[in-house]
């Protein structure tokens, strides 16, 4: 399905994060975590749907970077027009995985996020870990709103920053995020779906330190978030 929704409001996430909201037409049905096609004048990009189903929006939220689309993206405003498609894509929850890790990569948190949302509005019983790995502190989409959500659904988060800026709080672990470091934490990760989500690289490492590890792994989801050589 393709259709023109307007902007209802833009929110800054961090100095190069944004997302925008737009209005939702009554028969746009998406499951949380999947993607749409966002058109600007010159082209378009897939962006992951960063909010709810059940909210009367639809959110998307980009790092913005140089490019015409970025720019575009980031002066929309209030009340501008955009063009949408989709929603498209597997990257989503079964009803029988009840115990979920998901390992996000920088804005990899995008369909993680309207999980992890949906589960908060519904109230959602199922346990839920995020290995979340961003390269600064004072970079990291929805951090704010993942730490409410902690309080409020059975949700654990293991922040990893990989460059000390030196404003590492005790809630984060030092490094990049790989798969030995979750295994530390979460020895029977085998037992749970894993939804792994960030830029190609990211995604690739850590599918091979699987590999790697000799460990079994039937229940992974991966999206690749292309387009980013970095977080
Ligand atoms: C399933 C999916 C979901 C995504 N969700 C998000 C999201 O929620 N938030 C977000 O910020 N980004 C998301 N992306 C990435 C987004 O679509 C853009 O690729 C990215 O934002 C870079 O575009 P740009 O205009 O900023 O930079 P550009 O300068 O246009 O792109 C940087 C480089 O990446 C290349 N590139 C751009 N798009 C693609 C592509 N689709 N495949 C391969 N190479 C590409 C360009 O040719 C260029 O070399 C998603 C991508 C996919 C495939």
């Amino acid at each position: 399905m393709k259709w023109i929704s307007r902007v209802v409001c833009t929110i800054n996430r961090t100095s190069s994060v944004k997302s925008i909201r737009t209005d939702k037409p009554h028969d746009v049905y998406f499951k949380p975590g999947q993607f749409f096609k966002v058109f600007s004048s010159k082209g378009f990009r897939y962006l992951s749907v960063s909010c709810s189903p059940s909210q009367k929006y639809l959110e998307f939220t980009k790092r913005v970077t140089q490019s015409d689309f970025s720019m575009w993206f980031n002066e929309l405003k209030t009340e501008d027009e955009i063009v949408i498609e989709g929603p498209y894509g597997r990257f989503t929850l079964e009803n029988d995985e009840q115990k979920i890790a998901f390992i996000a990569g920088g804005i990899g948190i995008t369909p993680i996020f309207s999980m992890l949302e949906d589960a908060r509005i519904n109230g959602e019983r199922r346990d839920y870990i995020l290995f979340y790995g961003n390269k600064r502190s004072d970079d990291i989409p929805f951090y704010a709103e993942l730490c409410d959500f902690s309080s409020l659904i059975s949700l654990k988060i293991f922040l990893f920053i990989e460059e000390n800026d030196g404003t590492i709080k005790d809630l984060y672990h030092c490094g990049r995020l790989d798969f030995e470091k979750i295994r530390v934490v979460l020895p029977d990760i085998n037992k749970r779906a894993i939804l792994l989500c960030g830029p190609e690289k990211m995604v690739e490492t850590i599918l091979q330190e699987i590999n790697n590890s000799g460990a079994v792994y039937k229940n992974i989801k991966t999206e690749k978030i292309l387009g980013y050589t970095g977080g």
